[in-house]
């Protein structure tokens, strides 16, 4: 019998001073932050403290890790040569996908109780911060149903399904299952924000269509359905295109996935529509004006997801800071330590006051109240998603070396903090869109005026900084100068929601550090803000 050599490396030394393993964690118990933002956007808040003690288990975080650790694999043909077109997954993606699914991820705003969408976009927030790779297929069945209004035959068919609850990975014709996702495919080769250069020919066959062409981006190629786009005779039209016909595979085929820099867990391929069965959805030419329900409601979920990255990130640098000592001092006890985390903190609850305050309106019906959710969106999107990398990124740094190793998620959410800056909209798209939303719908600019105007007269600075914009920008800017609008706009509505749902410390920071001239270009370069009462909420 082989004798185990004896592991010398760990007879030399007791480990020391390294924080211990998290173990379980209660995702909406320990956070403050979300239980006062959820409260105020009228979130159901039983359902998310249930959800938040589930997914951040231990068992999920180690899904998570698998999940990302093991690639998706595309499986085109079978040993025959015949082709398959499916992906496999490790098994932790599909218990992430049961579990966000089950708990009613994308079902919850369509069930009719209130607050639904703001509920929906708390659950966004807190399986980003277990797994982020999972939320792109249940965000995008959650999207689907609102665009597929357009056509009831289709809505009765495919919405009972996308919004059971019940998940059902397996590759078979959408009669068979009890529950379907859906996915999306618009981005082609020669253009990706610009759809209208489409190439994709869709020709009549019956009462259905043929589709022809290429998508080159088609994340969750094993959802049941996708919404895409192509050229009809009468112009740019919204089509599904099942992935099975009764019984057979319907002609989309994967190419290949894409080696992504992260959201490894989730696929993303390019493929192909040979002459695939599809279902027009709206009115043939309107396809921009039908999918774009669909984009609206994606958009929510790309504005939510930087702040629950941005708060896994946080709240693994505040655990070892707690549980590590450098210089005999605890970390979490130097001031400088204090300064870095308290100052990213802001950015971090920022992001969720704002987004959960988007949420909010989601849940509203009214016209003025649908077109402000429009601008509010993508004012969320575009700062949440500019500060994110950047958090992450100290945030890392927080941890010294082990920030930058496989062993703790910080490179897992690094490599994901990008990305919703890019899809749905990318972020000079999103600010021309801003721009065309205040032009096109005055009354989403008469809410936004009042919810900004809420909070006057409460923090000079505040009232300062909004009276500085309004002189710069008298009317909407130029192209060249829609970053700076947004940025202004996006901060000064995210200050304006921290001073009505935000504690003391955390709004007079936020004013005194993002609007009134406060801090540094870099993290943590921040005059006197109270860090106590900031870091309570880590
Ligand atoms: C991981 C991943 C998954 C994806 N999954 C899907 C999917 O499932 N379905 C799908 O349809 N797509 C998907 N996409 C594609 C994504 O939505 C597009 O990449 C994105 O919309 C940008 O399009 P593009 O890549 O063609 O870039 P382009 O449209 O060429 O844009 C390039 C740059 O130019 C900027 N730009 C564009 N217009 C203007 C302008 N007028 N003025 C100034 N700047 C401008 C953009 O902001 C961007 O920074 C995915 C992308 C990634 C990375």
């Amino acid at each position: 019998m082989s004798q185990v050599p004896p592991r010398e490396d760990l007879l030399t030394h007791d480990v020391a001073n390294q924080p211990p393993a998290r173990g379980d964690v209660d995702l909406w118990a320990d956070d403050p932050a979300l239980r006062d933002h959820a409260g105020a956007a009228g979130a159901d808040t039983d359902h998310l403290a249930r959800y938040g003690a589930q997914i951040g288990t231990a068992q999920m975080q180690e899904a998570g890790r698998l999940a990302n650790r093991h690639d998706p694999e595309a499986v085109l043909f079978d040993a025959g040569g015949r082709r398959l077109d499916e992906v496999h997954f490790h098994p932790a993606y599909h218990d992430l996908m049961r579990a966000g699914i089950g708990a009613g991820y994308a079902a919850l705003p369509w069930e009719g109780a209130s607050g639904g969408h703001a509920s929906h976009a708390a659950m966004v927030y807190l399986t980003s911060q277990v797994e982020p790779g999972v939320c792109c297929p249940m965000t995008m069945t959650y999207a689907a149903v609102p665009a597929l209004q357009a056509e009831p035959g289709l809505f009765e068919a495919w919405v009972p399904k996308l919004t059971s609850r019940a998940y059902d990975g397996a590759a078979k014709p959408l009669a068979r299952k009890p529950g379907a996702t859906m996915g999306m495919a618009m981005t082609e080769k020669q253009g990706g924000s610009d759809v209208r250069s489409n190439t994709t020919q869709a020709s009549p066959d019956g009462e259905a269509w043929r589709l022809r062409g290429h998508k080159w981006f088609c994340s969750a190629p094993m959802s049941d359905g996708f919404l895409t786009l192509a050229q009809a005779p009468g112009g740019l039209t919204c089509f599904l295109v099942p992935r099975w016909l009764e019984g057979e595979r319907n002609a989309v085929r994967i190419q290949r996935l894409k080696d992504k820099l992260g959201n490894r867990a989730n696929a993303s391929a390019e493929i192909e529509y040979a002459d695939a069965l599809a279902w027009r959805v709206g009115e043939e030419g309107a396809g921009v004006r039908t999918i774009i329900e669909m984009v609206h409601h994606t958009r929510l979920d790309t504005a939510m997801a930087p702040a629950g990255l941005m708060r896994a990130a946080l709240s693994h640098a505040a655990h070892w800071a707690r549980h590590r000592t450098a210089f005999q001092t605890q970390l979490i006890d130097q001031p400088l330590m204090q300064a870095v985390l308290a100052d990213l903190a802001l950015d971090w609850e920022g992001t969720l006051a704002l987004g959960m305050h988007v949420g909010g309106y989601f849940d509203r019906k009214g016209e003025a109240e649908r077109a402000y959710a429009r601008l509010s969106v993508a004012l969320a999107k575009f700062l949440g998603n500019k500060l994110c990398p950047a958090l992450v990124c100290e945030a890392m740094e927080c941890l010294g070396g082990m920030g930058y190793v496989e062993d703790t998620p910080l490179p897992l959410l690094y490599r994901e903090a990008p990305l919703n800056a890019i899809w749905e909209g990318s972020g000079n798209v999103i600010c021309l869109d801003i721009l065309r939303t205040l032009r096109r719908e005055p009354l989403a600019g008469e809410v936004l005026s009042r919810e900004l105007g809420a909070v006057a007269g409460q923090y000079r600075r505040y009232d300062a900084a909004l009276s500085a914009h309004m002189q710069r920008f008298p009317r909407l800017p130029d192209e060249a100068q829609a970053r700076w609008y947004a940025e202004s706009l996006a901060s000064l509505l995210t200050a304006s929601v921290l001073i009505r749902t935000a504690p003391l410390a955390v709004a007079e920071a936020y004013v005194a550090t993002r609007l009134g001239g406060e801090r540094g270009r870099v993290p943590g370069a921040v005059g006197a803000i109270d860090m106590g009462g900031i870091l309570s909420r880590l």
